[in-house]
């Protein structure tokens, strides 16, 4: 049986301006695999419109959390 190893690589995309986190199964990287090459290309294809929508709503929630209590 072979183990699924899973890694976590943090990635930076220019076009969003921010690093994120893609899980990687390296188990199945053949040899002499161009792991950069890969991990470009997944950058390139990530679905950027979705993860700065994800960035602001994540900055709203951030934003409401520091605001003071009115309810005390
Ligand atoms: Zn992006």
């Amino acid at each position: 049986m072979q183990e699924t190893i899973w890694e976590t690589i943090e990635l930076f995309c220019p076009v969003c301006n921010a690093t994120f986190n893609q899980l990687v199964v390296l188990h199945k990287v053949p040899k002499g695999f161009k792991i950069d090459k890969y991990l470009a290309g997944m950058v390139e294809n990530h679905d950027h419109k979705a993860y700065q929508a994800a960035k602001a709503q994540a900055k709203l929630v951030d934003a409401g959390a520091l605001q003071p209590d009115n309810t005390r």
